[in-house]
């Protein structure tokens, strides 16, 4: 199998930067899952692997090779853009040979090669089958199987499972991951499914405008977003990001000033958060801030907290094994836009509408953002 890396890809279709200056390694036998909202340059990346784009800018090594001026047909890697793709008028084994008798293999090599694929997928029975007698998910395999009979060096897969309905998609994701672990395969996928892509990656790349924003296990991404972006993407419901401004007025010099002295104050809101010495010592000259807390780490109770907050109850959303519960902070004077904290609390915690609650954070699970740098602070 293969290491695939980038350097300095930059990729632009007129005054579109579709891909900005991406660095990236992806190593022998990993999963690596390309995420992020439409538009991002995802396509235009695994296409760039692929020999299908040429980037304006930088190189694309595999194996140590640069293949710069390779054919998409010479880099021996498998785009698998479309599991439904099939020829519909070949059968199954036919599809699957397809590849094989384009490069005039010898037929007892076409049928052990094709023989072995369907048994790694479970499809020995159905070989004969056109594909207009196959579920969606029999189809998808099959497509796979096609990419995987050449043995090529990595698979590069597009949304593969966009067109299919929920409950497939579930089960596919888990068929896939165990396949791509059994043969070993380097594997880049793209999606802007966030699950899908924590569900299955081994590291996440995480694309926005054209540039890399992180990457990370999945949970290196969800745990330690590192921009503001990242943090508000992964997670349903999403990171609480609420702006705020430090409350000293001096400049903020983390050797001079007694760490208990700091505090950050949520705009438009009573809420004052105090900041631990290791949150302060990193603020360097940042003042304001964007504040994080994902909904899981805000306790709620009806009843009051020694070192809580009081608040009121905007919205209950029972979502069977959870509650989402909005309570209201603030309102900015000028839009009328709301400041609400999203929590996620056990689903019998039902409190009604108005009805004061008080609510703690785990201060280990604040994330601070610079307001203008949308990087991370701590
Ligand atoms: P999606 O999830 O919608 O497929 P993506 O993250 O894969 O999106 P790309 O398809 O890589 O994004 O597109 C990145 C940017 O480049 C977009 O702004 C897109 O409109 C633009 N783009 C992509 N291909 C072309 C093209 N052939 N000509 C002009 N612009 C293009």
């Amino acid at each position: 199998m293969a290491e695939i890396r980038l350097e300095h890809i930059t990729k632009r279709f007129g005054a579109v930067v579709a891909v900005d200056d991406v660095n990236l390694e992806v190593h022998d036998q990993e999963f690596v899952v390309f995420l992020g909202p439409s538009g991002c340059g995802k396509t235009t990346t695994l296409r760039a692997i692929a020999g299908l784009e040429q980037p304006d800018e930088g190189d694309i090594f595999i194996d140590g090779q640069c293949v710069n001026m390779l054919s998409p047909a010479d880099r021996d890697i498998a785009f698998v853009f479309q599991f439904y793709a099939l020829y519909p008028h070949l059968t199954v084994y036919d599809n699957i040979a397809f590849p094989l008798k384009a490069v005039k293999a010898s037929s007892s090599d076409i049928q052990e090669r094709v023989k072995e694929v369907a048994a790694i997928l479970q499809i020995q029975a159905m070989l004969d089958r056109k594909p207009s007698h196959l579920s969606g998910g029999e189809m998808q395999r099959v497509a796979l199987g096609r990419a995987m009979v050449r043995r090529p060096k990595a698979f590069l897969m597009d949304e593969p499972m966009s067109n299919l309905d929920a409950k497939l998609r579930v089960d596919m994701r888990t068929e896939l991951k165990r396949l791509q672990h059994r043969l070993g395969a380097t594997t880049i996928f793209v999606t802007h499914d966030q699950v899908e892509a924590m569900s299955m990656a081994d590291r996440i790349v995480i694309m926005h405008q054209g540039s890399l924003q992180q990457i990370g296990t999945p949970q290196e991404v969800y745990n330690q977003p590192q921009t503001v972006f990242v943090a508000q993407f992964m997670g349903s419901p999403s990171m609480n990001l609420i702006d705020g401004k430090i409350q000293s007025q001096a400049d903020v010099n983390p050797t001079s000033i007694d760490a208990g002295d700091l505090a950050l104050h949520l705009t438009h809101t009573e809420v004052s958060v105090k900041l631990s010495a290791e949150q302060i010592s990193r603020l360097g000259r940042s003042d304001e801030i964007i504040f994080g807390v994902r909904p899981e780490h805000i306790v709620v109770s009806k009843e009051p907290m020694e070192h809580g907050f009081q608040a009121s109850v905007h919205l209950v959303e029972a979502l069977g094994s959870v509650n989402i519960i909005d309570i209201f902070l603030g309102e900015a004077p000028e839009t009328g836009d709301l400041v609400l904290l999203r929590a996620r609390t056990h689903p019998s915690f039902r409190p009604e509408i108005g009805q004061p609650v008080w609510f703690d954070l785990d201060p280990k699970q604040v994330h601070l953002f610079d307001r203008h740098t949308e990087q991370v602070i701590s």
